[in-house]
C-alpha cells in the first residue's frame, strides 16, 4: 500500500493546480522537488522496468518546473498526470506478466477510475480458465481487462427457449427439441464421401442429425445411445430418404437431470447454446462462439454482481432504469422470456441501461468540459457597436438574413459575457457563415483585438481571404493571408505586423498556429470546416492569445444528436435559413441509361460561358489503372469539347499543381474540369454551373451533398449529374434517390445516419469517436436527451462531482 500512498500524494498536487483550467498554477511552488522526491521513494521499492522507466518519464516531466511559463508548466503538468495513471495501471497489471500486446479497437473499452472497481482493469487473464494463449486471441478483440469483457456485447440472439416435441417441428425452421441418441453410424454418400449420422428421438418421433465433417472416435464417444441433448438447427427433409427429418451440424448441448424429453423441460442447470436465448458474439478468428460463450458465462457469474454503478440513484430509479450488474446479466444472458426482437434491435431495457450509463458519463464529461469554460474569465473585452461593424452592415450588398441576425445576437452575447466563447456555428455549404464571421472580427478589431480566420487548405485561405477583403480592405483594416506558401521575408514581415498589432486581420491556413507566429492581442480566432482541424490544432490557438474567442464553422450537417455526442460542450448556433434567390440545383440520376440529354446540357452549358466539374472517383496512390483512366477521360472530354480548355486535377499532383490547377479553373482559363474527388470542402468558382459525378454510386451521402454545394453559388441555374451502373447496392440506390429528392444538407445527414449509421459519417473518426459505439448509441436520441439532461443538472448542482 506503501506504492499507492505515495502515487496518490504525487497526484494531489497536480491535480490541484489542474483544477479549473489551472488557475492555481501558481499557488504551489517546488514542486519538482517533493515530486522528485516521492519519485524517489517509489524507485527504491523496486519496481518492475516499465514502471520503473514511467517514474523516469514523470521526473523528466517536472525538471525546471518553477522557471517554465504557463503554457508549457501546463503542459507538463498533463504529461505528468498521464504518465500517473500509466504507472497504476502498469502497477496493477504487472503480477500477471503477460506482455500487453498493443491495444486495439477501443470500441468496447471502458475505464473508471473508482478504486472500488479496480478489478475492471484487472488483466482477463484473472478470469478462470483463460491463459496467455487466450488472452491473445481475447486482446484481438479489444479484450484485454475484465472490464473490457463485461462491456463487449453480442452481437446478435437467437431464440432457441422455446421446446418443441419432434412431431411438431416444421421443415425449413430454425428449431429447438430436446431428444436422446437411439444410435449412430458412418455412412456413405457416393464418390466416397462420408458423413456421420446420429439418430435422435423424443416419445413423438426421431430426427438425424448429420455431420459433414468430423472425427468419428469424438462423435462415437459423445453420442452414445440414451444420452439426452437439446438440439438446434434449421430442420430439412431428405427426399432420397423417404422424407425422413433432418438436421445438419446441430447446435447441441448436452441435457443433464430426469425428464422425458417433449414438453417443457427444466433442466439440471443452465443451459447456454439452447434452450435459451442464446447471445452470439461479433465474429472472430481462433475462437469460435461456443467456447466464448462460456468463458462470458464465466466472466458474468463472476464479476458483474461487483459492478459499483456510478449514475446517482436518485436517477436511476426516476429515469427507471434498474442496476447495473442485472443490465450487465441481461444483455449477455438474456433470462426466460424476454423479447429477442428488443434484444436484437439493442432497445431491451439491459441494452437501455447501459447505453444510457454510456451516454451519461460521456454527457458528464462535456457538461464537465463545459462547466470549467464557463468559469475561465475573459481577459479581452468588446465594443460590438462602432465604427468598423456599423459600416460593414451598411455598406453590405445585401440584407442579412434573419439566421444571421439571430446569429450575430448570439456571437455578440458571447463576447459580452464573462467567460470566453466557444461556439459551433452550423450552416450548409453557402448559408453565409463568412459574413457572420467577418462581422465578429471586425468586432474584435474595433476593440482593439486582433482576429484570425482559419481555413483547412490553402485554396480555401485564399478564397477566404479574397473575399473578406472585399468587405475589409474598404474599412482600412489591416490584412495578411498566411498559408505555408509564404515564406522567406514576406513571412518575417508577416509576423512581425502580428506580433507588434500592426496587422489587424490574418487569414490562413494551420501555418496560422506555428510555433512562432505571436500577437499582440488575440481576440478572436475563427476555424472554418472544422472537421478537417483536429482537437489539437483548436487547442494551439488557443494557446496563442491566453484566452480567444473561438467560433468553429462548419458546413457539415450533422444530425443533432451527433451533434450533442461530438461537440456538446459547445454552444451551438444553426444557420438554417438560406439567402434569398437561390435557385436550387437540378439534380439528373443516370443508372445505365443513354445519357445523351447530359452530354447535350454539359456541351450547352459550356458553350454559353459556364463552367463544369467532371469528377472521377478518387486516384489512389498506388492505382497506376485509375490514374491512366483519368488521364484518358480528361483527353477524351479535350477531343470532345475541343477547342475549350480541358484541365485535370489528380490526387497524385504536387501541391503546387494542383493549386495552378485550381486557379486556372478559377479564373476562366481552364473550363472543364475533370478531377478525382481532391476538389475540396468549400471551394467557391461562383461561374461553375455543372456538376457531373461519374460513379456517383461509390460515394457517401455528405460527399455527394459536397459535391453537388459546388455549383449553384451564383446566379445561373445549375446543375448535377449523377451517373453509375447497375447492378447497384440497396443503399447506394437509397442514396441516389435521396440526392435526387432533397438538398436540405440536415435532412440528408438524417437520412445517411438512417441508411447506414454515424460511423463512416462525415469523417467522425478523425475526431476520434469510437464509431461502433457511437453507432449503438445514436439510435437512442431519447436516451441522449434524457442523459443529457441529467448529466447537465447533475453537474450545475456539484461541479466538483463531490457527492457519491
Ligand atoms: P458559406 O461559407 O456558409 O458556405 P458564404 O459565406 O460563402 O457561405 O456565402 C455564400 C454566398 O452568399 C456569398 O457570395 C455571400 O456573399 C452570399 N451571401 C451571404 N449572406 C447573404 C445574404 N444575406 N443575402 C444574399 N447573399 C448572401
Ligand atoms: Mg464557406
Amino acid at each position: 500500500m506503501v506504492k499507492a500512498d505515495t502515487l496518490d500524494k504525487i497526484r494531489r498536487p497536480l491535480e490541484f493546480v489542474s483544477r479549473d483550467d489551472f488557475s492555481k498554477m501558481d499557488a504551489v511552488a517546488g514542486l519538482e522537488r517533493s515530486v522528485s522526491a516521492w519519485v524517489g521513494e517509489l524507485e527504491a521499492s523496486g519496481p518492475p522496468q516499465p514502471v520503473r522507466s514511467a517514474l523516469e518519464d514523470l521526473r523528466g516531466a517536472l525538471r525546471g518546473f518553477d522557471a517554465l511559463g504557463f503554457d508549457e508548466k501546463r503542459a507538463r503538468v498533463e504529461t505528468a498526470l498521464r504518465v500517473l495513471d500509466h504507472i497504476e495501471r502498469g502497477w496493477a497489471q504487472t503480477p500477471s506478466k503477460g506482455r500487453r500486446s498493443g491495444r486495439q479497437g477501443a470500441g468496447n473499452r471502458r475505464t473508471r477510475p473508482d478504486r472500488a472497481q479496480s478489478f475492471l482493469t484487472d488483466t482477463i487473464q484473472a478470469v478462470r480458465g483463460v491463459g496467455p494463449r487466450r488472452a491473445e486471441t481475447l486482446a484481438r478483440l479489444g479484450i484485454q481487462t475484465i472490464g473490457d469483457a463485461l462491456f463487449f456485447l453480442p452481437r446478435k440472439y437467437v431464440d432457441r427457449s422455446r421446446l418443441q416435441p419432434i412431431s411438431a417441428l416444421q421443415v425449413g425452421r430454425a428449431e429447438t427439441f430436446l431428444a436422446s441418441v437411439l444410435g449412430g453410424r458412418v455412412a456413405f454418400i457416393g464418390r466416397g464421401r462420408r458423413i456421420y449420422e446420429v439418430t435422435l428421438g423424443d416419445s413423438t418421433g426421431v430426427v438425424t442429425c448429420i455431420w459433414f465433417a468430423f472425427r468419428t472416435a469424438y462423435l462415437k464417444e459423445r453420442y452414445q445411445p440414451g444420452k439426452r441433448f437439446l438440439l438446434s438447427g434449421v430442420v430439412r427433409s431428405n427426399p432420397r430418404r423417404g422424407g425422413r427429418l433432418e438436421v445438419h451440424h446441430p447446435e447441441v448441448e448436452e441435457a443433464e437431470g430426469e425428464g422425458s424429453g417433449g414438453e417443457s423441460i427444466r433442466m439440471g442447470r443452465e443451459t447456454l447454446h439452447t434452450g435459451r436465448i442464446v447471445p452470439f458474439y461479433p465474429a472472430m478468428e481462433g475462437l469460435n462462439q461456443r467456447s466464448f460463450r462460456s468463458f462470458m458465462k464465466r466472466v458474468v457469474d463472476d464479476f458483474s454482481g461487483r459492478v459499483v454503478d456510478v449514475i446517482p440513484k436518485e436517477i436511476v430509479e426516476r429515469r427507471g432504469l434498474g442496476s447495473l450488474p442485472e443490465a450487465i446479466r441481461g444483455v449477455h444472458f438474456p433470462p426466460e422470456g424476454a423479447d429477442v426482437e428488443s434484444l436484437n434491435s439493442g432497445r431491451s431495457p439491459w441494452h437501455r441501461r447501459l447505453i444510457f450509463d454510456e451516454l451519461f458519463c460521456l454527457q458528464t464529461g462535456l457538461a464537465l468540459r463545459k462547466d470549467r469554460r464557463k468559469r475561465r474569465r475573459r481577459r479581452l473585452s468588446y465594443r460590438l457597436e462602432g465604427p468598423l461593424t456599423s459600416r460593414f452592415l451598411r455598406d453590405l450588398p445585401f440584407a442579412l438574413t434573419e439566421a444571421q441576425h439571430r446569429i450575430l445576437g448570439e456571437i455578440g452575447g458571447d463576447l459580452l459575457s464573462p467567460s470566453p466563447m466557444n461556439r459551433l456555428l452550423q450552416g450548409d455549404v453557402g448559408s453565409g457563415k463568412t459574413v457572420v464571421a467577418a462581422w465578429a472580427a471586425l468586432a474584435a478589431i474595433q476593440s482593439g483585438h486582433q482576429a484570425v480566420i482559419m481555413a483547412p487548405t490553402e485554396i480555401l485561405a485564399e478564397q477566404h481571404a479574397d473575399r473578406v477583403r472585399l468587405w475589409t480592405d474598404p474599412l482600412e483594416v489591416q490584412s495578411a493571408l498566411l498559408t505555408g506558401r509564404i515564406k522567406g521575408k514576406a513571412r518575417a514581415k508577416l509576423l512581425e505586423g502580428a506580433a507588434e498589432g500592426s496587422i489587424s486581420l490574418i487569414v490562413g491556413t494551420h501555418a496560422l498556429i506555428q510555433q512562432d507566429v505571436r500577437f499582440r492581442s488575440l481576440g478572436l480566432a475563427v476555424v472554418d470546416e472544422q472537421h478537417r482541424f483536429g482537437v489539437m490544432q483548436r487547442s494551439a490557438l488557443r494557446g496563442k492569445g491566453g484566452e480567444p474567442d473561438v467560433l468553429v464553422m462548419t458546413a457539415t450537417p450533422i444530425p443533432r444528436s451527433l451533434a450533442l455526442t461530438l461537440y456538446g460542450d459547445l454552444d451551438f448556433s444553426v444557420l438554417d435559413e438560406m439567402p434569398p434567390g437561390r435557385m436550387p440545383v437540378e439534380t439528373l440520376v443516370y443508372v445505365g441509361e443513354a445519357e445523351a440529354d447530359a452530354w447535350r446540357l454539359l456541351q450547352r452549358e459550356l458553350a454559353a460561358g459556364g463552367r463544369a466539374y467532371f469528377v472521377l472517383p478518387l486516384v489512389e496512390e498506388t492505382e497506376k489503372s485509375d490514374l491512366k483512366a483519368a488521364v484518358e477521360t480528361a483527353e477524351r472530354l479535350r477531343r470532345q469539347f475541343h477547342p475549350l480548355p480541358v484541365g485535370l486535377l489528380h490526387g497524385r499532383m504536387k501541391g503546387e499543381e494542383k493549386e495552378a490547377v485550381m486557379r486556372r479553373f478559377r479564373e476562366g482559363g481552364v473550363r472543364l474540369l475533370v478531377t478525382t474527388t481532391v476538389i475540396e470542402v468549400g471551394v467557391d468558382v461562383p461561374d461553375a454551373t455543372v456538376m457531373w459525378v461519374e460513379h456517383a454510386d461509390r460515394y457517401g451521402l455528405a460527399q455527394l451533398h459536397q459535391l453537388r454545394g459546388r455549383v449553384g453559388r451564383g446566379p445561373e441555374k445549375s446543375y448535377c449529374v449523377l451517373r453509375a451502373s447497375p447492378p447497384l447496392t440497396g443503399e447506394a440506390e437509397a442514396r441516389l434517390a435521396v440526392m435526387a429528392e432533397t438538398s436540405d444538407g440536415f435532412q440528408i445527414a438524417d437520412r445517411d445516419l438512417e441508411i447506414r449509421g454515424p460511423g463512416e459519417m462525415f469523417g467522425i473518426r478523425q475526431a476520434g469517436a469510437p464509431e461502433l459505439r457511437l453507432t449503438r448509441l445514436l439510435r437512442h436520441t431519447g436516451l441522449l436527451g434524457q442523459a443529457r439532461e441529467d448529466a447537465f443538472h447533475l453537474v450545475g448542482r456539484d461541479p466538483a462531482l463531490s457527492a457519491p
